[in-house]
């Protein structure tokens, strides 16, 4: 598989939380027309926010979908682990 390294700020929590400390809600956007359906952000999403989608897009791709929003925490890990720098996070809502 070859992926794409298009270069970005991967994420903007517009926060650092201290180590250790409580984490903020957040919210994500996935912008879907360039997901490629690699599952990463599901994988490495400690809250199980993400899905791909059962139906492939026009491209054939089973793109991601945020199923959960409510779990959302805002660490951007989702965004970090992005290789096509789909999602963008906001931290607190
Ligand atoms: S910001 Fe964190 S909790 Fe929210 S969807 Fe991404 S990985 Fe999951
Ligand atoms: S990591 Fe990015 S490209 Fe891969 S499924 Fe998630 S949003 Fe799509």
């Amino acid at each position: 598989m070859t992926l794409k390294t298009r270069r970005k700020p991967a994420a903007r929590t517009g926060q650092n939380p201290m180590p250790g400390g409580p984490k903020p809600a957040g919210k994500i956007a996935i912008r879907r027309e360039i997901c490629k359906g690699c599952k990463y952000c599901v994988l490495a999403c400690p809250k199980g926010v993400i899905e791909l989608d059962d139906k492939p897009d026009a491209s054939g791709f089973l793109t991601a979908l945020a199923v959960r929003m409510d779990a959302c925490a805002g660490c951007a890990l989702c965004a970090r682990m992005c290789p096509e720098s789909a999602i963008e996070v906001w931290a607190g809502r």
